[in-house]
């Protein structure tokens, strides 16, 4: 199957999560629920945008270091504070950044223009009508569509959602996703290996991944390759969790339990997709007293399980979580080193992107067990099925996935 027809089948089996109010500092990650649309205008009033003096533009139009002007400093505003005084001919206010324009202000000159006295302050260059002056609504007005529905929220749509007043927003509630390795050579870091043994680094990094793409990564007990401790995790998995990732098990060989087990529960499809690596694949749904988990099972090797993540599990999450965007974004690289790839299957070779050369190199070695090489990666490069060289040089698809 290919991987778009394959993702295409991941993605029928999930769904956005239900809408739920959350406070604004635990929203990183997640996608608005909602049109926002600003109760007010930003600025909310008009203010200053330098620290100076409120003044009359004509009284300091000709003001020069050689032929200065002197007006009557009559109050003092800070941010926060307001005045009924008024600007009048001859007279200014100090005014601080952010405080508000007092009555009959045509401009506000900046200090550095300035002797920068009280009492009287001379002023030795003018400055143009409305200058330093930040109009009400000049970023924001009230009415306007701030965030559409579907924006993933980062510190910026934050800063925004703060301003108009937000302390809570609409957006789907975190998917739980179920991450379970499976394996009779897996022990947990920070325990001795025996021989034969290696750690698993899977569910490490597949709760990690979820946790970035927005989702709530739920470590599960590993289980070994055994068909009663597998049921009886995504038994438990099912009733907790709103995904559930398997790794390892799913190939050709003996002892591939998860595919023995979910072969007869539920309703999972074990398929062998177009790419490389990630090629044994299996998604589908399991049910346990009636509630319906959809289920992703991944391959056991670490970089096949990366990158299958990347291509189905990510887009699955972004959809539960109603995002607008559940692709990354790519790009156009140069190559700088040549590259085989299988004609028949896509590739998604691990690479490091250098954005400011445009350039990306291979890295790490292709295997799919290189955990190393995958950490020195920070793209995919993509070489599409019916392609089976690229030449240094070439300009390649990159899918970008790291800083
Ligand atoms: P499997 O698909 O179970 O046959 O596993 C394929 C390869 O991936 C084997 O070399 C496994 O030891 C390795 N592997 C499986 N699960 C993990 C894991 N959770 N962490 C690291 N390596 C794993
Ligand atoms: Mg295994």
């Amino acid at each position: 199957m290919s991987v778009d027809d394959y993702l295409a089948r991941v993605l029928s089996l999930v769904s956005p999560t239900e809408i739920v109010s959350l406070r604004l500092t635990d929203s990183l990650g997640c996608a608005l629920a909602e049109n926002v649309v600003a109760p007010w205008s930003l600025p909310n009033f008009d203010n200053s945008s330098m620290d100076g003096y409120a003044v009359l533009a004509a009284d300091v139009a000709a003001a020069t270091a050689d032929s200065p002007v002197a007006l009557k400093v009559i109050a003092d505003l800070a941010a926060g504070y307001i005045t009924d005084l008024a600007v009048l001919p001859g007279t200014a206010i100090r005014i601080m950044t952010g405080a508000p324009i007092p009555a009959g202000t045509t401009a506000v000159v900046p200090v550095e223009r300035t002797d920068g006295q009280m009492g009287t302050v001379t002023i030795h260059e003018g400055v143009d009508d409305g200058a330093f002056i930040r109009r009400a609504g000049d970023d924001v007005t009230a009415g306007d569509l701030v965030l559409p529905a579907g924006t993933v929220i980062t510190s910026r749509q934050i800063a925004v959602l703060a301003a108009i007043g937000l302390a809570e927003i609409k957006v789907h509630r975190r998917p739980r996703i179920g991450v379970l390795s499976t394996g009779s050579e897996l022990v947990d870091p920070g325990t001795p290996l025996e021989s034969g043994q290696i750690v698993d680094s899977n569910s490490y990094l597949l709760v990690a991944a979820c946790t970035e793409a927005g989702a709530i990564g739920d470590r599960r007990p590993r289980v070994a390759d055994d068909e009663a401790e597998f049921r009886a995790a995504i038994d438990s998995a099912a009733r907790e969790c709103d995904l559930i990732l398997t790794s390892g098990g799913v190939s050709m060989g003996a002892y591939d339990t998860v595919k023995a087990v979910l072969s007869t529960l539920g309703s999972v499809d074990f398929i062998k997709t177009a790419m490389q690596p990630g090629m044994p694949q299996g998604c589908g749904s399991v049910t346990v007293d009636s509630r319906t988990v959809p289920i992703i099972t991944l391959p056991g090797n670490p970089v096949s399980s990366y990158v299958s993540f990347e291509n189905f599990v990510r887009p699955a999450i972004r959809t539960m979580l109603g995002a607008e965007t559940i692709q990354r974004p790519d790009r156009m690289a140069t190559i700088t080193e040549g590259m085989q790839s299988p004609g028949a299957k896509r590739q998604f070779a691990r690479g490091h992107l250098d954005r400011a050369a445009g350039t990306v190199t291979p890295v790490g070695g292709q295997g799919s067990h290189v955990v190393g090489g995958l950490a020195q990666a920070n793209c995919m490069i993509v070489i599409n099925e019916g392609v089976s060289s690229v030449a240094a040089g070439d300009s390649v698809r990159v899918i970008e996935c790291g800083e």
